[in-house]
């Protein structure tokens, strides 16, 4: 393993690294070597949770990020691998049976379903609440919920390059189009950006828009950089491929020509900004990480990181602090500490506002202040993104102190607010108004 001074020096962006990507799907629970070590019992439980969370891994996590010694409770091993208690016991025993039974594929997928769905889904109105229209029709894709960004979702990103567990999604693959697809796509969307001079800033999401080959992903930036927009500044690229393979950016075939998409846009003008998605310091040690955020850091790209805070995985101070300090140290600036959001295994990965406030307080207070740049705890709830600012007390009464980051309505944002303290509240419909009130501001 080579120190980081040294991974810089060899690094050079075209250099090539033997290393293809392998993912590996339920199957894999009997067959991955590594898997060996645990019991029969542990191997059926994780098949049992597998039929309801969408199970994918691959290569690079199997072999570079779980240390297969601390498995069981490894934390890059559970953020991976479906875990027991990600089910509520009674569904648990329910799918266990029915498989025990050897029922039909049919009914084991309605009682998935059925599982799924008392799981909130689709959280935070956003299918339903966000969708912008042009020329009064639908505008399939695209999220609009913060005035000065817009939400894109690829047809062709609409995967990951491994599923991480907390997240609660099941396989929307979208029958892959080609590039003409990609292209008229992104069209749509121009039309919308000139009608909405009032956007700066495209998010291109998914599931993971870096899944798409490079040229198909340079259709989108290309389309976009050549409409041609003043008012149009930034590319965000939300991607979880610096944490789960960054080979997308050092080894894949068409990985330089993602980093000349890049390089096109920065020299358009454009600020391009990777939104990783780092959940524990293991996925910022590999040589493979290095290289990668230094070739992306070479095309003028900036990087910045978010994550959830959860439960088993990075609910400790000096988790976010090493994490803080490592990124700071490659260049990468930190932007947000999430709380888990109220679907799927939250039970399982979910920390209590009042909890996650503390961590990441203790956190702060280790670093700098060039590493203190991640604002939250922050729920990205229906009405905005809500900020749990502190705990404190006003009047006598112990109180959350809470702003908005974002909101439906822009000027609810930087304005404090007070809900009563719960110290087991996880999210902002477990709380109360304080000092009596019947609703916070923005219900009214
Ligand atoms: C977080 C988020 C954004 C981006 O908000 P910033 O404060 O600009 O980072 C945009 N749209 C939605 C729906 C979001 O959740
Ligand atoms: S990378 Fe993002 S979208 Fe994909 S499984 Fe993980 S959290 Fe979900």
């Amino acid at each position: 393993m080579l120190s980081y001074n040294d991974s810089l020096s060899v690094l050079s962006p075209g250099t090539p690294v033997l290393h293809k990507y392998k993912a590996y799907g339920v199957s894999a629970l009997r067959t991955l070597p590594q898997l060996q070590r645990l019991t029969e019992e542990q191997i059926f439980e994780m098949e049992v949770v597998a039929q309801v969370f969408p199970f994918k891994v691959n290569n690079y996590v199997v072999e570079e990020l779980i240390n297969w010694d601390n498995v069981p409770n490894d934390p890059m091993f559970v953020l991976t691998f479906p875990q027991r208690d990600m089910l509520k016991p009674a569904d648990f025993d329910r799918m266990a049976a029915a498989i025990k039974r050897a029922a039909p594929r049919a009914e084991i997928q309605a009682l998935a379903n059925e599982i799924r769905l008392e799981l909130n889904p689709h959280p935070a109105g956003q299918l339903e609440h966000n969708i912008p229209e042009l020329h009064g029709e639908k505008l399939e894709g695209v999220q609009h919920k913060y005035r000065e960004t817009i939400l894109f979702f690829p047809s062709q990103g609409q995967t990951c390059h491994a599923y991480c567990s907390f997240c609660f999604r099941w396989p929307q693959f979208v029958g892959m189009g080609d590039l003409k697809f990609a292209t008229r796509e992104a069209a749509r969307l121009v039309d919308y950006l000139r009608e909405n001079p009032q956007i700066t800033d495209v998010l291109i999401t998914g599931g993971d828009p870096l899944i798409m080959k490079s040229e198909t992903f340079g259709a989108y930036i290309r389309t976009l950089i050549e409409a041609d927009l003043p008012h149009f500044q930034t590319i965000r690229i939300g991607s979880k491929a610096l944490s789960y393979w960054p080979y997308r950016f050092i080894a894949d075939d068409d990985a330089p020509e993602l980093l000349d998409v890049f390089r096109e846009a920065v020299e358009a003008g454009k600020h391009v900004s990777i939104m990783a998605h780092f959940n524990h310091p293991a996925e910022l040690e590999t040589e493979a990480v290095r290289r990668a955020v230094a070739a992306i850091r070479s095309t003028g790209a900036e990087i910045r990181s978010q994550s959830p805070i959860l439960r088993h995985i990075n609910d400790t101070a000096s988790a976010w602090a090493d994490m803080w300090r490592e990124q700071v140290r490659m260049g990468i600036i930190p932007y947000y500490m999430f709380v888990v959001r109220d679907t799927g295994a939250q039970h399982y990965f979910g920390v209590p506002l009042a909890r996650a406030w503390r961590i990441y307080t203790k956190a702060l207070r280790k670093v700098s202040g060039l590493a203190r740049t991640a604002r939250g705890p922050s729920m990205s709830a229906t009405p905005g993104k809500i900020h749990v600012l502190g705990v404190t007390e006003v009047a006598g009464e112990k109180v959350f102190a809470l702003q908005f980051l974002q909101g439906r309505d822009p000027d609810w944002c930087n304005r404090p607010f007070f809900a009563k303290y719960d110290e087991e509240a996880v999210w902002i419909d477990d709380l109360k108004p304080a000092f009596g009130e019947e609703s916070f501001f923005f219900e009214e």
